[in-house]
């Protein structure tokens, strides 16, 4: 039997960003996963000689002196990566109530240009930027130079992103505007805390980039440094359970028994729900505990349509546009498949970036649309399932042409996904597209902690924090300073 210091369950950003660090520090580490080609929702795939990508289109924080460019840096991944900053003249296009609005990059420019609209509203503008510079601030480089990863800042997790809005300017439509990307959050006008519209706001605005030819190679890069390090990946390794021995799990089983393997750690980047449930029964785990875990309420999925253009056709824009068909940009989780309200359109460049090469777009769909085919394989779902993506693909494209006529007379082919696709794929919760959802009103009980009553079992992963590459990032490093100490690694990443 292979004996390990650290078993990762899961190749996703969390798993191999925790395997990357722990390799680097000295430990023999072994990432497992269970699909052929690891990354998770970094994963990237070809399709008529284009590359899609999966799970992650833009990114905050990643210019020189930056959060997450620090901790790549850390990481020794920066050089591998083809980062493109998006257009800091208007990053995000926000399209409301027939008018169109810009989510500028920098602060200053960001509240200058917004004012240039809502002229009455300056104030108001730069104090929600100093809110948001005040909470980005918390996980700033400087603070992981002081030995902390965090300084602090979870009283915003049980505040209300929308209220503090509400209070801070008075313009019905200033408000739609500012909580404009809240999709990249499953914002919610009941339940999202302020602390995660800060986080993902603050580093778009610091520094909003794409990678481009996909975010397959952070994955890639990220295997390459935990191979040199003598770690190993693993694919084609599901964990089907994992036996324990007293309180601590003396191994993690591969593939229903095929394989066992031996650790002295084991991290879990699965979501919380489905870690437990691999545990052999225990009266350290409780049925009420894992019930709970199972009855936490999840984000909402993505109806993901990929639009390949013919050859020169489409102009390429580096900035991502957000088509609302409502004013309120605050979903309620009441999604219809019948009325599509908003989409969110990324692009790819080709490779001499005049023209796109994929064209991504993103609409909110709950479950439920797809539950039926539950228990159905991935590309053998049958056709009323096909019958059903190809109605809600042209539903999808009726909506954007709304904001962009003739798109879909560029398209040479499109492909779709579900929610149902994330859920068979990565193994997540009804497909969610940022794992729980995290509720203001009940800012502890969302929150999932890195340890629990098993000894050496530690989690990981979108669903301890903020989920997306900083937040994921981040959270690695607070289940890494389990095993390294805060004090060490927050420096060492800070230094780096
Ligand atoms: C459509 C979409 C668009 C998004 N856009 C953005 C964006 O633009 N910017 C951004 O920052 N974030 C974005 N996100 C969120 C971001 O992709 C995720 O928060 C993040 O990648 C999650 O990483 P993870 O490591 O927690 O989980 P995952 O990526 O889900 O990784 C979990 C891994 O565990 C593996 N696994 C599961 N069960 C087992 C098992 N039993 N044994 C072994 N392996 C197992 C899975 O196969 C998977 O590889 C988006 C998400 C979606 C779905």
């Amino acid at each position: 039997m292979n004996r390990y210091d650290v078993v990762v369950i899961g190749s996703g950003m969390g798993g191999l960003t925790c395997g990357a660090m722990l390799a680097k520090e000295g430990m023999q580490v072994c990432v497992v996963e269970k699909n052929p080609v690891i990354g998770g929702c970094l994963q990237s795939f070809r399709r008529a000689g284009r590359t899609l990508d999966t799970g992650i289109h833009y990114v905050g924080s990643l210019r020189e002196g930056q959060t997450l460019h620090q901790y790549l840096k850390y990481l020794g991944i920066l050089p591998e990566l083809h980062i493109e900053p998006l257009d800091p003249a208007g990053f995000d296009i926000i399209h409301l109530a027939g008018r169109t609005f810009r989510h500028a990059g920098g602060f200053d420019r960001f509240a200058e240009t917004l004012a240039a609209d809502f002229p009455g509203e300056r104030s108001g503008i730069r104090n929600y930027c100093n809110l948001l510079r005040r909470i980005g601030s918390l996980i700033a480089p400087d603070v992981l130079r002081s030995g902390r990863l965090s300084a602090g800042g979870l009283e915003y997790l049980g505040i209300s992103a929308a209220a503090t809005i509400d209070s801070l300017v008075t313009d019905p439509l200033l408000r739609s505007v500012l909580a404009g990307s809240a999709p990249l959050y499953g914002g919610r006008r009941d339940v999202s805390p302020l602390y995660h519209h800060a986080m993902i706001n603050h580093s778009n605005i610091e520094g909003a980039c794409c990678f481009v030819g996909g975010t397959q190679q952070i994955a890639d890069a990220l295997a390459r440094r935990i191979r040199t390090a003598g770690g190993e990946i693993r694919t084609c390794a599901r964990a089907t359970r994992m036996k324990l021995s007293g309180n601590r799990i003396h191994c993690v089983e591969l593939n229903d028994g095929a394989e066992q393997i031996e650790a002295r750690w084991i991290i879990s980047d699965i979501a919380p729900s489905v870690t437990f449930s691999l545990l052999e029964s225990t009266p350290l785990i409780r049925s009420s505990f894992l019930k709970r875990l199972q009855n936490m309420p999840n984000t909402c999925g993505l109806f993901t349509l990929h639009l390949l253009p013919r050859a020169g056709t489409i102009p390429y824009q580096n900035r991502n546009h957000y088509f609302y068909g409502t004013t309120d940009v605050w979903g309620d989780g009441s999604l219809s498949e019948d009325r599509i309200s908003m989409a969110l359109l990324c692009m790819q460049p080709a490779r001499d970036k005049r023209y796109a090469d994929v064209v991504t777009l993103l609409v909110p769909m709950s479950f439920g649309s797809v539950a039926r085919w539950l228990g159905t394989r991935p590309e053998h779902r049958g056709p009323d399932y096909e019958a059903f993506k190809a109605a809600f693909a042209e539903k999808t494209l009726r909506f954007v042409e709304n904001f962009m006529p003739g798109l879909s007379d560029s398209a040479a082919c499109i492909h779709t996904s579900t929610p149902l696709s994330y859920f068979d794929y990565t193994a997540t919760p009804e497909g969610a597209a940022y794992g729980l959802q995290k509720d203001f009103k009940h800012p502890v009980s969302s929150l999932i902690p890195v340890r629990s009553r098993i000894e050496n079992l530690l989690l990981t992963g979108q669903n301890l924090n903020v989920h997306g590459m900083l937040g994921v990032t981040v959270s690695a490093a607070v289940t890494c300073s389990e095993l390294l100490g805060e004090t060490y690694l927050a420096k060492k990443i800070g230094h780096a």
